[in-house]
């Protein structure tokens, strides 16, 4: 069994667009900005997006951080929005996801300009990607192509199972992975919630994308051997021996599904941080349009 190290994969890019960065610098060319926006104070988002600000320190890009109150009107949301639309120092920005029940998320995504959406959720965005045109690709499937590749795993012509439809991560996965390209040409089988017999399916898969956000769902059993597992899923489960009273576990058990797989990414340390890696390379995609 291999393990495919997302935390060392994510370093090598973050040194590789370092060094971009410093030749950009050294040309006196425009330093990279990515913004990101948070709603509230909710954990796990602030989480995501301090280690956001500081993977932007860690390559030398320059960050800005729109902290804004859990009550804002969606008004005044998109208000802030727009500034950042048209603030010409900013090549890219996220807007970190989920937002507060009374925003409406669909229309916070589709005010991003699609040339700044760097998470690559815009409808011009996603259309772009479904057609396999130059785009943003979101960064948790992007962050999985480019693990695949790095590790020379083969997909094509491989039955490939997505667990999970959401529109960031199962959904474009399935389509990537499906495409003509160099890690796509798969065979993909997309399931969710409504799939019946899962079990069935699971165990004619050559590899495994699990993304429903349930810890520990696919077990050794409902898998074949050598099968690769790409673990999405990160929950936050209590654990009262751990300092901060949770530890995070992956919607894959790891100790039986391990046993039988040929490659497996770890939860932490393999989809979360290649998933930041990949936003910044959107970033720097983002900077060089606008040079
Ligand atoms: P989501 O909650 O939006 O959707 C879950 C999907 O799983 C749905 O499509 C649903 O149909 C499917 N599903 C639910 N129960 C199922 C079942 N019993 N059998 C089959 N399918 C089922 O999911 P999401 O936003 O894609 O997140 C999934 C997980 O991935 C979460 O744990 C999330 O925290 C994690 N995540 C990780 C990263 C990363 O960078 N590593 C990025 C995004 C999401």
């Amino acid at each position: 069994m291999i393990l495919l190290d997302g935390k060392a994969t994510s370093n090598t890019i973050k040194d590789e667009i370092a060094e971009e960065v410093s030749k950009l610098k050294a040309l006196g060319k425009k330093t990279p900005h990515l913004a990101a926006v948070l709603v509230g104070s909710d954990g796990a988002s602030m989480t995501y997006v301090n280690s956001k600000v500081k993977a932007c320190e860690r390559v030398g890009f320059k960050s800005t951080l729109v902290k804004l109150e859990e009550s804002i009107s969606e008004e005044a949301l998109l208000k802030e929005i727009e500034k950042l639309n048209n603030n010409i120092d900013i090549d890219g920005f996220i807007v970190q996801l989920p937002l507060p029940k009374h925003i409406d998320e669909q229309k916070v995504i589709m005010a991003v300009h699609p040339d700044k959406d760097v998470d690559g959720f815009h409808p011009t965005n996603v259309g772009k990607m479904a057609l396999n045109l130059p785009t943003f690709l979101p960064a948790t499937p992007y962050g999985i192509l480019e693990l695949l590749e790095r590790y020379n795993v083969e997909t094509s012509g491989k039955h490939v199972v997505v667990i999970g439809r959401s529109h960031i991560v199962g959904e474009p996965m399935s389509i990537l992975l499906a495409q003509k390209r160099k890690y796509g040409n798969a065979t993909v089988t997309l399931t969710h919630s409504r799939t019946k017999n899962l079990k069935e399916i699971t165990l004619q898969a050559d590899m495994i994308v699990a993304a429903l956000g349930i810890p520990e769902f696919l077990t050794g059993e409902m898998v074949k051997d050598n099968v690769v597992i790409i673990d999405v899923g990160i929950t936050r489960v209590d654990d009262t021996t751990k300092p901060r009273g949770y530890r995070l576990a992956g919607d894959v058990h790891f100790e039986s599904v391990s046993k039988k797989a040929s490659y497996i990414t770890p939860v932490p340390g393999g989809v979360g941080p290649m998933t930041i890696a990949m936003l910044l390379k959107n970033t720097l995609l983002a900077c060089s349009r606008n040079d």
